[in-house]
């Protein structure tokens, strides 16, 4: 099958957060039998002397916006073993000569010249794709742009992978009149113009991508079903609802390669899911004591408990500053990595540094940091997750890899892997880490204290639990099958978009299919 991936990350020369991820775990599995592309912007910042065979595909091609032609280059290279191509924009706006990957005001125009650019470009090779893979709301505008203006070219299906609902893309009717469309024409309830009533003259570009796309998947079973509930869906439960045929969940899987404690170049003592629990809690303890000496933590504390992570309000800051004062309250190590968007909760963070600033068990770091990540998730006995939106998360996936239990709440993604040591609707031998259903203090306060009581009290029942957790496959084996599944079912079919027709079959419901397994 040949797949086109258009997307605005790919980890590890563009990533920002999980989507980054998703795009090389997903990709490199899918390659191992298909034909697979990526295409995302070439930024600025990419370091392209590292990059493998790097090429220069089309030296020059055009893309209209405003009525003016601007000139772009295509280049291609090998990528963690997967066939990326860097659309290098070359518009005086500098579209994509920025430091960053998001943040800046001109956000929507830059990702709508990419879409048209990165089809402007599929469309001059001129060869046939069964399932073109849009994600997020960067790219979903290709989907009303493949199925109105470009219906040249030959693309079989168009998969739409909303990653997270909260973040949208919206712009004005002429914002697409830029790339040469009638954005008026598309101001309409069925098609793009956005579910706010509030935003009569407002388009909504992913909407436009759920609308067009002949499938869409979130990246959880359980997130999939909670944004057609109204009020959880970012006000686009209602398009989701009226879609729902086509709606689907695959939970994300981790990269094996990127996230693996045996040859992990950024840990200091290497260990394996096989290896004795004695070995494996020896050789955190290593990696526990290298973080010692770096931020002079004093030794011997327990437990300890940390997170990577976002600092936006969907992760649970205020939740996340419980966790830190109870850990201390208990005499543990909290880790706290984050750096945040919004510069008062960046600020909250660094002023939370500073108060506790005598406290040396307690270390925050409010930058992005990916070599320090990984060593905070071989070092910890706990990360903390208490978002109250999840739509699949990464962290709990690599924790567990790293032989660290999660304290998470059960939300979307969350509560699709994380399985309470108490659980028992589920088997046993699936139960991995602790769960609270609140977002309060008194919900994440009892989380933790069970699962401190429990490493205290009870080693024996904590230490199966580590052996779960450690052995948990959350490769991406799994998940690409279901992708091959959904793709296949899709590929060359009429796309029942506008009107929601087709059934894709149910939501993947994780939960059932572990029951059913064991
Ligand atoms: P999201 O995509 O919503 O940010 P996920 O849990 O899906 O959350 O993925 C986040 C990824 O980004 C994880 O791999 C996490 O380790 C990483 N990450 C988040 N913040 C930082 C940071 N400050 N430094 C390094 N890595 C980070």
């Amino acid at each position: 099958m040949r797949i086109v991936h258009i997307a605005s990350e790919f980890s590890p020369i563009a990533k920002a957060g999980g989507l980054g991820e998703v795009l090389v775990g997903l990709s490199r599995q899918l390659s191992l039998e298909n034909e697979v592309d990526i295409i995302i912007p070439k930024y600025d910042f990419i370091p392209t002397s590292s990059l493998l065979f790097l090429n220069m595909e089309v030296p020059d091609f055009k893309c209209i916006e405003h009525g003016k032609s601007h000139a772009n280059t295509m280049w291609s290279a090998q990528v963690e073993e997967c066939r990326l191509h860097l659309l290098e924009a070359r518009h005086p706006a500098g579209y994509f000569h920025r430091p960053n990957i998001y943040g800046y005001p001109d956000d929507t125009a830059r990702f709508i010249y990419f879409c048209r650019a990165a089809l402007e470009y599929l469309k001059l090779k001129g060869e046939p794709i069964d399932v073109l893979h849009l994600h997020e709301w960067h790219t979903a505008l290709c989907a009303p742009l493949v199925k109105t203006a470009l219906k040249e070219l030959q693309i079989g299906s168009v998969l739409l992978t909303i990653h997270n609902l909260e973040y949208q893309g919206r712009c004005a009717p002429w914002d697409l009149d830029a790339i040469g469309l009638k954005g008026k024409d598309y101001l309409k309830p069925h098609l793009l113009q956005d579910d706010d009533p509030a935003l009569p003259n407002t388009l909504n570009l992913l909407k436009g991508g759920i609308v067009f796309a002949d499938a869409v998947n979130t990246v959880s079973p359980t997130y999939a079903r909670e944004i057609i509930v109204p009020g959880r869906g970012f006000g686009l439960d209602k398009t989701l609802m009226k879609q729902k045929k086509k709606l689907s969940g695959i939970l994300n899987g981790i990269d094996q390669k990127l996230w693996n404690p045996e040859t992990d170049p950024l840990i200091k003592t290497h260990y394996s899911s096989n290896d004795s629990l004695v070995k494996i809690q020896l050789a955190k303890g290593q990696n526990r004591a290298d973080l010692e000496k770096r931020f002079n933590i004093p030794a011997n504390k327990q437990p300890w408990v940390g997170c990577v992570t976002r600092i936006v309000p969907q992760k649970g800051p205020e939740l996340l500053e419980e966790a830190i004062h109870y850990t201390l309250s208990q005499g543990g190590v909290f880790t706290l990595l984050g750096s945040s968007p919004i510069p008062e909760l960046q600020r909250h963070f660094e002023e939370l540094k500073e108060k506790y600033i005598n406290r040396p068990e307690l270390v925050i770091e409010c930058n992005y940091d990916e070599a320090l990540a990984h060593k905070i998730y071989t070092s910890l006995d706990f990360v903390v997750i208490p978002s109250h939106f999840e739509p699949c998360g990464l962290a709990q996936l690599i924790a567990m890899r790293y032989g660290t239990i999660p304290i998470a709440r059960a939300t979307g993604g969350l509560k699709d892997t994380v399985f309470d040591c108490n659980d028992h609707t589920v088997p046993a031998s699936k139960r991995n880490g602790f769960s609270f259903e609140k977002a309060t203090s008194a919900g994440i306060i009892e989380a933790l204290k069970r699962a401190f009581e429990l490493q205290k009290n009870d080693p024996a029942t904590f230490q199966s639990l580590l052996r779960r957790a450690i052995q948990s496959d959350f490769s991406w084996k799994k998940p690409a099958q279901q992708y091959m599944k959904l793709y296949q079912k899709i590929a060359g079919r009429e796309s029942s978009s506008n009107t929601g027709g087709s059934s894709l079959g149910q939501v993947i419901n994780f939960r059932e299919m572990y029951k059913q397994e064991t």
